[in-house]
């Protein structure tokens, strides 16, 4: 069983001989006690599916992530990351409630009144950037935990080694990696974000999380690209990569399947049935996931400079892309609201789109990949698009 709920642990006495499995309760309390949702150890081993995730570099489904493949050795066995390394200490953070309803402006083309049509951002996106928020108190916990055990050494991470981190939470108890690859936790749902600490504390798993997925194929089959087959996801058609990792132009079969999303997607997470809602109270999400930058005007980024895009963003997790693939993701976003008819109602006409759309491409101080996202979306906007008027 996970050890999980909020608890307070004001002291500790580290000087009393004690099992692994106490010591693993009392980090776990310390980790609950900061505010994580759900925490868990486990030991340091090598990934258990090494073997299927060179099967997936092999088939070029990391898309253009080359990074991927650097360091190779150290995304299979995490131990070589810190000397010593014999444990892992696991925390998730939630950022949505089970069934909460999306709240985002960019849910229907419209956005509050004067905003016009926006686009949608993923919900772990919308606040304060959770590699930070995360982080922050993974530095007190390590910083405690280092006061308290001399000699031990510590090394956090957040979201750095995606592969160990979701099967460390498996082993330690934090949740199953269901077949969109993420994990769900049993009883808070997979609005959750991850973070990792390797440590030289011997650390051992109380017991691993059993797979709830069972026949259910709900992501599978609304994916909007099909990136999804079980308990993989090919990058290089998920719109999350698409959207925040991919730099180049996004191939042009893609565009309308996107539909107005513009930082990463949500759609698996939302048909899943363990995000629906519960009838025991949500947990509270923590006020730095609630800052809201949700609806993005879709015109409005047209026309932003980096400054501008800086001020926007600055301290959230939007800042992962550059203002350049904002604007190509806008373009593409915003061109799939037209064609569904919804922009007129969020105060955006067809004949002001597609004119915004023309000035990008035919402006030659423009990136390049942007003007040329920009030819695309004129093309698919058609006579109106190609001559600028309704
Ligand atoms: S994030 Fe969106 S595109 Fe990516 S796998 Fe999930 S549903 Fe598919
Ligand atoms: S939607 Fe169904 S198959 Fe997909 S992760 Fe959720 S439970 Fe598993």
């Amino acid at each position: 069983m996970p050890y999980e709920g909020p608890g307070e642990h004001s002291s500790y006495d580290c000087s009393v001989a004690r099992s692994v499995d106490e010591i693993g309760r009392e980090v776990v309390g310390r980790c609950l006690a900061l505010g994580f949702a759900s925490a868990g150890v486990c030991e340091a081993l090598p990934i258990e599916h090494a073997g299927a995730f060179r099967d997936w570099l092999d088939a070029g489904k990391h898309g253009s992530m080359d990074w991927i493949t650097e360091h190779l050795e150290h995304r299979l066995d995490p131990r070589g990351l810190l000397r010593g390394c014999r444990g892992m200490i696991v925390v998730g953070d939630v950022y949505a409630s089970r069934g909460e309803a999306d709240g985002s402006p960019g849910t229907g083309g419209g956005g509050p009144e004067g905003v016009g049509a926006v686009g949608r951002v993923a919900r772990y996106a919308r606040g304060r950037d959770y590699h930070r928020v995360v982080k922050d108190r993974l530095r007190r916990l390590t910083r405690g935990l280092a006061a308290d055990y001399p000699g031990e050494r510590f090394r956090s991470m957040v979201d750095v080694m995606p592969i160990h981190e979701r099967e460390a939470a498996r082993r330690a108890g934090v949740g199953w990696v269901g077949k969109h690859t993420l994990v769900i936790h049993p009883r808070l749902g997979s609005w959750m974000v991850l973070g990792c600490v390797l440590t030289t504390m011997e650390l051992r798993s109380p017991g691993g999380v059993r797979d709830h997925c069972g026949t259910c194929t709900r992501c599978i089959d609304a994916c909007p690209t099909g990136a999804i087959t079980p308990y993989s996801v090919d990058a290089g058609r998920c719109i999350s990569y698409l959207t925040i990792e991919r730099r180049g132009e996004i191939p042009e079969g893609f565009h309308a399947a996107m539909g107005e999303w513009v930082f990463g997607c949500d759609v698996c997470q939302e048909v899943c049935p363990h995000n629906s809602p519960r009838d025991a109270d949500p947990w509270p999400v923590r006020p730095e996931y609630r800052r809201g930058a949700g609806a993005i005007p879709l015109l409005d980024v047209l026309g932003w400079d980096p400054a501008r895009f800086d001020r926007e963003f600055i301290g959230t997790a939007v800042r992962r892309v550059s203002v350049s693939m904002l604007k190509r993701n806008a373009l593409i976003a915003g061109t799939n609201l037209v064609l569904r008819g919804a922009s007129e109602g969020a105060g955006v006409s067809r004949s002001v789109w597609a004119a915004g759309v023309g000035a990008i491409a035919g402006d030659d101080a423009e990136d390049p990949m942007v003007r040329a996202t920009a030819r695309s979306c004129l093309a698919r906007l058609g006579p109106a698009g190609q001559g600028g008027g309704a």
